[in-house]
């Protein structure tokens, strides 16, 4: 059962005049058929730069892939020509962003923006491609989409703006979609009815996603896997049941005690995780955590964590479970 995408290791930084950010440092997993991974972090953790990457979406002026490999299927995407890119994206993986409208051009009608995004992939006459996109509309929940078709998206709610969005985003089949941060601007019933669709159309269809978000309380409603990234790293990585009910890594249980539940007494306060992710100009050897972390522990400091699998499907890293640590502290006398 191969993944039907793979990160290898991937290195972003981006440059401007005297700055360098390392925003990606060695980033790797793999996304099963049909499955949901969350991505989950804080702002500025390297989620959505992780996600561009695999599109090649980041700006080529200032961004670039140092080291690593993306691969769908068998090829690597960053030796992909821009032919090969184009192919790949909205055919094989589509991408759906927190802002509808970075996805709509706001001076075409939906229905023309659908049928020309077929039309870019597949041989549709133009009868054939306006029905199929009557049809997507349909499928997302737009009511009277026959008719709908021919608004502009100015004339859509948000949410049926991100309806219309995920409609494009899917109408090509794609094996992936990506969705980053896809409900945050919307209000809470229709964000959990956006996330709702995402997943009965994952059913319906067999896309695989990943799903980009800062809410613990989305992963636990929509992802298998998640993945926790911390200052451009995967810190811990592992199926959503087991991480929620036994979180190894400090950062990942800091977010689930910070996490607001339903079942909690409402007087007693969220504990946020104290400090904040230090400037990625200046990350200084040792885990990148260590500043906020209630067990940080003399080599922490100093040396990285390696990535340790407590189950064939859990990887965490921490000085707390790498084997390394008796040695290491022994040796150094720490
Ligand atoms: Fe905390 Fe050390 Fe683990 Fe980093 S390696 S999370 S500082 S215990
Ligand atoms: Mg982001």
């Amino acid at each position: 059962n191969d993944p039907i995408l793979t990160v290898e290791n991937l290195h972003v930084s981006f440059h401007s005049q005297n700055r360098v950010v390392n925003a990606v440092r060695g980033v790797s997993f793999q996304l099963e058929k049909g499955e949901t991974l969350a991505i989950v972090g804080e702002s500025g953790s390297g989620k959505s730069v992780t996600a561009k990457s695999v599109l090649r979406l980041l700006p080529s002026q200032t961004a670039k892939i140092t080291d690593g490999a993306i691969r769908y299927g068998k090829e690597n995407v960053l030796s992909y020509s821009p032919r090969q890119l184009q192919r790949l994206r909205g055919k094989e993986i589509s991408m759906v962003f927190q802002d509808p409208m970075t996805s709509l051009n706001p001076t075409m009608k939906i229905g023309r923006q659908i049928m020309e995004g077929l039309a870019r992939h597949e041989k549709l006459t133009r009868a054939e491609a306006k029905q199929k996109a009557v049809q997507m509309l349909e499928m997302v929940g737009i009511p009277q989409a026959a008719e709908r078709i021919d608004a502009y998206p100015h004339q859509f709610s948000g949410g049926m703006r991100q309806r219309v969005v995920i409609a494009l985003a899917l109408a090509c089949r794609p094996k992936v979609l990506i969705a980053d941060e896809p409900t945050t601007a919307l209000d809470v019933t229709i964000q959990a009815q956006i996330l709702d669709l995402m997943r009965d159309l994952q059913q319906k269809t067999g896309t695989a996603i990943i799903l980009i978000t800062h809410d613990l309380g989305v992963v636990a409603h929509m992802a298998q896997r998640v993945a926790v990234m911390y200052t451009g790293e995967i810190v811990e990585i592992g199926p959503v049941r087991e991480i929620f009910a036994n979180p190894q890594h400090p950062y990942t249980k800091g977010l689930l005690a910070s996490m607001p539940r339903l079942d909690a007494d409402r007087s007693e306060p969220l504990v946020p995780i104290p400090g904040s992710p230090p400037d990625a100009t200046r990350l200084a050897g040792g885990c990148s955590f260590a500043p906020r972390c209630p067990y940080v522990m003399k080599v922490c400091h100093h040396f990285s964590p390696e990535v340790t699998s407590l189950a064939p499907d859990h990887q965490v890293s921490c000085w707390l479970q790498d084997k390394r640590a008796e040695n290491v502290r022994s040796a150094l006398r720490f």
